[in-house]
């Protein structure tokens, strides 16, 4: 799947979601995004929620913000960079990177950045077509 696919899916899952919620408070959507509320009623919102792991071992996580804000990627590559192509990054420097002999993607394995609640909350108001648009720009 590339990341474009993935994004687009995940971004319209999540508003479908949000849709279901418009009664809801900021803090108890923010609740309702918890690991354990989303596991078990919306089971096809991550691919972990079946074999019941985490991508991140942590108290507290949250899925709403999955898909980083701060995550930047072009499936046609963002920048060359010793002979390689970069197809992702972090606009934060946060993370590390899978590097390969033609290639670089970023590697958020390590950060937990976008799953605390404090996150969630300052940027509550995501604008996942924005961010979209955003890696076109930088991937022209
Ligand atoms: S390294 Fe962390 S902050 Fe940066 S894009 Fe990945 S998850 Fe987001």
């Amino acid at each position: 799947m590339t990341y474009t696919k993935w994004f687009t899916e995940h971004s319209q899952k999540h508003k479908s979601i949000l849709k279901t919620l418009s009664n809801k408070s900021k803090n108890e959507i923010i609740d309702y995004f918890t690991y354990e509320n989303m596991r078990a009623n919306h089971i096809d919102f991550c691919l972990l929620y079946a074999t019941n792991t985490k991508c991140h071992n942590m108290k507290n996580l949250n899925c709403y913000a999955c898909g980083c804000p701060y995550f930047r990627f072009s499936d046609d590559g963002i920048d060359l960079l010793k002979g390689r192509i970069v197809y992702s990054k972090c606009i934060k420097s946060l993370g590390s990177q899978y590097v390969s002999e033609n290639a670089i993607h970023h590697d958020c394995s390590s950060c937990e950045v976008p799953h605390k609640t404090k996150f969630v909350s300052d940027n509550f108001d995501i604008d996942w077509n924005e961010i979209m648009n955003e890696v076109s720009i930088e991937s022209k």
